[in-house]
């Protein structure tokens, strides 16, 4: 916030150049509607703040995984970072280069792991030595040398919600700091495993660059360090983790200031530099689109319920997470206090608590804001509820990128 690619104009929210109210009036209500430009941008944020040391950026598509985002970043030269052997399916349907694909995950199994080498994806981001095993014997089995990287666990407290905090000892995430100095120094017998890289991602909507100074000044170590002895690191990835801004008050961390910050730090040390942002890139470049059913007074709070629901967005359910709630109406009435609920079974399911608004009825649109990652991806069809269409928006023209499902779509390979 505030969110440059969604402006009021003429009373009204927009998404770059359409108003919200002809995308609900084509597409029907709930359905995210995300900002090409604004995904780009900031994609090129990175790629312009990086321009003065070697890198690469890797997606990561979990945040957003619609064809047409992927297939917008691709355009853009973007690699993907991926977590399954469904998120490679994704990529290959919508263009991407698969050499320019990460796999990470604690638990790839046998079969996701044989589907990436045959497509020779870029490197393998191992986090056990149980995985290297079963790795090494897929890859000797189909005469593959896939390119692997630890991921280390640096035991550094991301300061964020302990359920996107990944960098801790604690966690299941990543190989201690001295198990991974181990094996690098075996690396010779993990052949034909060829060990080029060090990865990290110590958890998600960071917004203390001071915590990115900490990782990045222990990763540039402990793979000078590596080197020294054995290993032949070329790349260090960093993985994701900047935050975006969710509350009207509060700004996106900077893109900018954070690869100024890497790129001073990278310059000269003969390290490739590998991000996988996810979040930075699309959070801010959408929002869900719901409308009101019904206006529910009860005691001192009013009740909107909405046509969305925690099945179509879970993380105010699922992390307490606060998203404005924008009117797509531009109205300067008396504001009530709302809760904004959804349909479902569940007193969990709610969009925003207590938020000032001002006065809205059946049929009112509002914009629940910077949903575009971890939005869609996280829907379900609990209550058998179909899950939402997905618009992209570009200039002043709009494209369904994906279809609202169908009740038939519900019970698809069911059988009584
Ligand atoms: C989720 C994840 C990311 C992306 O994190 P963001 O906070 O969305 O930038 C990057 N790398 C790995 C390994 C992840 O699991």
């Amino acid at each position: 916030m505030p969110l440059q690619e969604f402006p009021y104009a003429q009373g009204q929210l927009h998404c770059e150049g359409i108003p919200l109210t002809a995308i609900a009036e084509a597409v029907d209500t709930p359905v995210y509607v995300y900002s090409a430009t604004a995904i780009r941008s900031n994609l090129r944020g990175y790629a312009r703040s990086l321009a003065t040391v070697p890198h690469e950026i890797r997606y990561s598509v979990k945040a957003n995984s619609s064809l047409a985002v992927l297939a917008l970043l691709g355009a853009e030269g973007s690699g993907f970072d991926i977590v399954s052997g469904g998120e490679l399916f994704r990529v290959l349907r919508a263009g991407g280069d698969p050499a320019k694909v990460v796999f990470s995950g604690v638990g790839k199994t046998r079969d996701e792991l044989r589907y990436a080498l045959e497509n020779e994806i870029g490197a393998f981001h191992c986090e056990s030595s149980q995985e290297l095993d079963v790795l090494r014997a897929v890859a000797s089995s189909m005469n593959a040398s896939p390119a692997v990287a630890l991921r280390v666990n640096p035991d550094i407290d991301a300061k964020t919600h302990p359920y996107i905090a990944t960098g801790l000892r604690e966690h299941k995430f990543g190989i201690a700091v001295d198990e991974a100095e181990s094996l690098y120094r075996d690396a010779g017998s993990w052949a034909p495993l060829r060990f080029t890289s060090l990865s990290c991602h110590i958890g998600s909507q960071i917004f203390d660059m001071q915590v990115f100074q900490e990782v990045l000044g222990q990763m540039l170590e402990l793979a000078t360090k590596l080197n020294r002895s054995a290993g032949r690191i070329c790349t260090i990835d960093l993985g994701g983790g900047l935050a975006v801004g969710y509350r009207a008050e509060e700004s996106s961390a900077s893109i900018k200031t954070y690869g100024r910050m890497l790129s001073e730090a990278f310059r000269g040390t003969g390290f490739r530099l590998g991000l996988e942002p996810g979040r930075s890139i699309v959070g801010q470049a959408g929002v869900l689109l719901t409308r009101v059913l019904y206006r529910k007074p009860a005691g001192r709070k009013t009740f909107l319920v909405v046509d969305g629901a925690m099945n179509d967005l879970l993380r105010p359910a699922l992390y307490a997470a606060h998203h404005e709630i924008l009117p797509v109406r531009q109205d300067g009435g008396p504001q009530v206090a709302c809760d904004i609920v959804g349909p479902v079974c569940e007193s969990g399911d709610f969009l925003a608590t207590n938020r000032a608004l001002p006065p809205c009825d059946r049929g009112d649109l509002l914009a629940v804001a910077t949903a575009g990652a971890y939005g869609f991806v996280q829907a379900s069809n609990y209550n058998s509820r179909p899950r939402a269409a997905e618009v992209l928006v570009e200039g002043d023209t709009f494209r369904i990128v994906r279809v609202r499902e169908t009740r038939e779509d519900l019970v698809r390979g069911e059988t009584v």
